[in-house]
């Protein structure tokens, strides 16, 4: 284990979507939210088990909180505060933002944060889309962030893919300049570009189905290329091979439950090699453009 009173150049983010293996995007199509009550619920003990996890190694992190578990399992909004770590918004319902009308937004929104600082009894500053739901047709729900007080968000993938991403959007944390004068700090996951492409580079299904090398390589890259920190994210349910076992179509059960029994092992290596801060301590950083051109901006 590395000592964690040893300054280490660079901190990195680790964010977790905690939300319960029932209410991911892929089989939405199947569950409806009125039967959530009905699963065994696992998502409480899963992020036990990150909590422990990130003390062993000194980690503090952010975790945006679905509204609906915050509700439920009022102890573990307090635990993941008492222990160091920031509490921020997933929204309530786990909706896709480009499925909602802006009123819709604004009130799972609301709904979730008032929740989760009430458990929690601290100020939520940040916001993270269910499955990167924020892309060029719902750009709306930035200002929607900003009026309701979000200091950052964390939703916008810059990739292709078939469910979510906004291919050109810039790849490190910038600042949307808003109506009103406001402003909003994005923090997008970690990506690598290679001819010409962004790659995800250490997040969720990715960090599990890719080999550790190529994260590896990624920390190492990002690090001396550009000085910035790399974004990790992942959820509760990516690191429980026991799981529910839900009949879906193949393809989203590849995305579900590839190398679940792997991931402990990689997030401990991790932790092992890099010093992980909360996405709120990197608001209080000065932005330091990356030396790559500057891209198209989103908002
Ligand atoms: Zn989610």
């Amino acid at each position: 284990m590395v000592d964690s009173s040893v300054p280490r150049p660079f901190s990195h983010v680790m964010s977790v979507d905690v939300e319960d293996y029932f209410q991911v995007e892929a089989f939405a199509g199947s569950i409806s939210r009125s039967d959530w009550e009905r699963f065994p619920t696992r998502v409480e003990a899963n992020t036990h088990l990150i909590l422990d996890l990130f003390d062993e190694h000194g980690a503090r992190g952010t975790f945006f909180l679905v509204g609906w578990v915050a509700e439920r399992f009022p102890s573990l909004v307090r635990e993941i505060v008492a222990r160091g770590h920031e509490p921020a918004c997933h929204s309530y319902w786990h909706r896709t933002v480009y499925s909602l009308t802006p009123e819709e937004f604004r009130a799972d929104t609301r709904k979730a944060r008032e929740v989760i600082e009430q458990v929690g009894g601290v100020r939520v500053l940040g916001y993270r889309a269910p499955t990167w739901s924020i892309t060029k047709d719902c750009l709306w729900a930035l200002e929607i962030l900003a009026e309701e007080g979000f200091q950052y968000d964390s939703s916008i993938y810059p990739i292709h893919h078939d469910l979510y991403g906004v291919p050109h959007a810039q790849r490190f944390a910038y600042t949307h300049a808003l109506q009103g004068g406001r402003q909003l700090r994005e923090f997008p996951p970690a990506t690598i570009r290679l001819a010409g492409c962004n790659f995800p580079a250490a997040g969720g299904g990715y960090l599990r189905i890719f080999p550790l090398f190529y994260t590896e390589w990624a920390f190492r890259h990002i690090e001396r290329k550009y000085r910035q920190p790399v974004v990790v994210y992942f959820h509760p349910w990516e690191i429980d091979p026991e799981q529910p076992r839900l009949p879906e179509k193949l393809r989203s059960r590849l995305r579900h439950y590839t190398n679940l029994r792997k991931m402990v092992d990689r997030l401990r290596a991790l932790l092992e090699r890099h010093s992980f801060c909360p996405f709120r301590d990197l608001l209080e950083m000065k932005e330091t453009p990356g030396r790559e051109p500057a891209k198209a901006q989103v908002g």
